[in-house]
């Protein structure tokens, strides 16, 4: 989950504008890919109302209807009495809801969250409205602010990247998507024409930049141990190195470092391609709810400050500078980072890393042990194995499925003994769905290549 995606000057590639559609230009087909997020709405294509799904069939399973488990807002009542009843309503709606996070958070493996904290020397400051909205290195005239804690965070990383204090701009972003947006953001200012290449396996937000920057977007072909879902990582210096051969000189494209999950991970990781600001890259951006393990989503944006300028407009009434996506923006989860970072340091991620990877190893070599076909991409915590076929167990364990295959991620919180419980009960449905021969293990030989694969065709 550690991507790169590049904007090129536009004239490198293409520079005509198209001032008449060809005869066989067909809107429909336009259609099809603009509206693929929005599966199950009606849409007008050619003056007809279709529905999307039956217009065009995808193998999506979505989740289930919120409807049917909501919990519903009532009038307060006039009258003291029932008030009190209804204290003791939400009360115990309340109870029952910590009850059950309890429960799910113990049978979670398949997304990079780390669950094991305990923030309980920050629930002092929840009783009050701290927000960093403008930019964080000028205080805006709304002071009930962490900005002294943000910098602090910030600062951790741009050393971790190897930034000078004096040369980078960054700030604490809602999630890792949102620095995604950033980064594509400021190389889109920086190559107004650019075009924004990126792997077809990176994550969907990177996609969704392009459409909302109407930037024309290039799909990077990849190899079959892919990106985000399983866990692979682009190799920066095979694309600075391409670029170079290229005849591209570094003042002429813009690399943006999506390290959601690994941008935190690779730096602990011996041996691995080193993501930091001396080499050509524009950016790096990092989720704070996945390894880190924040309880709320949040994430870290860095660039260069070189770059920031060309985006920021001041702003009057804010007294600050408007660099970021988001205006408001959450004063809490700057002080969680700053709280974790100090109390792990370096040294304690380095530890949590190296026990995920050792973890992942061994929980790979129990499902191969097994007789399930497992992929475990180097430098990575993310098991790939076939997908199970009971969708109530993927809802038990909250798998992050994608057609044939699965995936476990091992994050701090994935102790052995969750692991051995997960396997021992994926063993026994196994065996379960596989009895009368009717089923047979899903072939996962396209996605993971044929080697990782244990289906009847390539067991031998
Ligand atoms: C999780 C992830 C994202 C999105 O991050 P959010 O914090 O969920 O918005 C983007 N890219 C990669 C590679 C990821 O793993």
């Amino acid at each position: 989950m550690f991507g790169s995606v590049d904007v090129l000057p536009h004239d490198s590639i293409t520079n005509g504008i198209v001032e008449q559609l060809p005869a066989d230009f067909d809107p429909a087909a336009l259609f099809k890919d603009l509206l693929s997020p929005i599966i199950g709405e009606d849409v007008i294509v050619n003056g007809e109302s279709q529905n999307i799904t039956e217009k065009y069939e995808r193998k999506i399973v979505l989740g289930r209807n919120i409807h049917t488990m909501f919990l519903e807002i009532t009038e307060p009542d006039m009258d003291d009495e029932v008030t009190g009843e209804k204290e003791a309503y939400i009360a115990s709606v309340l109870a029952k809801y910590k009850k059950s996070l309890t429960e799910k958070t113990k049978y979670h493996l398949g997304y990079p969250y780390n669950l094991d904290f305990d923030y309980g020397a920050l629930s002092q400051l929840q009783h009050f409205s701290i927000n960093n909205l403008g930019d964080p290195f000028i205080e805006s005239n709304y002071r009930v602010h962490s900005r002294q804690f943000e910098v602090g965070v910030l600062d951790w990383f741009a050393h971790l990247w190897e930034l000078e204090k004096s040369q980078y701009w960054g700030y604490i972003t809602n999630c890792g998507t949102e620095g995604n947006l950033h980064g594509i953001l400021v190389g889109r200012e920086v190559f107004p024409d650019g075009i924004l290449y990126a792997s077809q396996e990176s994550h969907y937000s990177v996609f969704k930049a392009a459409r909302m920057y109407r930037m024309e977007c290039v799909k990077v072909d990849t190899l079959c141990s892919g990106t985000t879902v399983k866990g692979a990582v682009d190799d920066l210096d095979v694309v600075i190195k391409k670029l170079e051969e290229a005849g591209f000189s570094h003042d002429r494209f813009y690399i943006h470092c999506d390290g959601a999950l690994f941008g935190l991970m690779l730096p602990f990781v011996k041996h691995a391609p080193k993501v930091t600001f001396k080499k050509p890259i524009g950016s790096v951006s990092v989720s704070g709810h996945k390894f880190v393990g924040c309880p709320m989503p949040c994430g870290v944006l860095i660039t260069r400050l070189e770059h920031v300028n060309a985006l920021s407009r001041n702003v009057e009434y804010l007294a600050s500078r408007d660099a970021t996506i988001m205006g408001s923006r959450n004063g809490h989860a700057p002080i969680f980072l700053w709280y974790s970072l100090n109390r792990k340091g370096y040294r304690g991620f380095q530890k949590e890393v190296q026990k995920c990877l050792r973890n992942a190893h061994y929980f790979k070599g129990c499902l191969v042990d097994a007789g399930i076909g497992a992929m475990l991409n180097e430098l990575s915590s993310t098991v790939v194995f076939e997908r199970p076929h009971d969708e109530e167990f993927i809802r038990k364990w909250q798998l992050a499925c994608q057609g044939n295959i699965a995936h476990v991620v091992v994050m701090p919180n994935v102790t052995i003994k969750k692991l051995d419980d997960f396997l021992n009960e994926l063993v026994m449905n196994r065996a379960a769905w596989f009895e009368d021969g009717k089923n047979q293990p899903y072939c996962i030989a396209s996605d993971v290549g044929e080697n990782y694969c244990l289906c009847s065709l390539h067991r031998s």
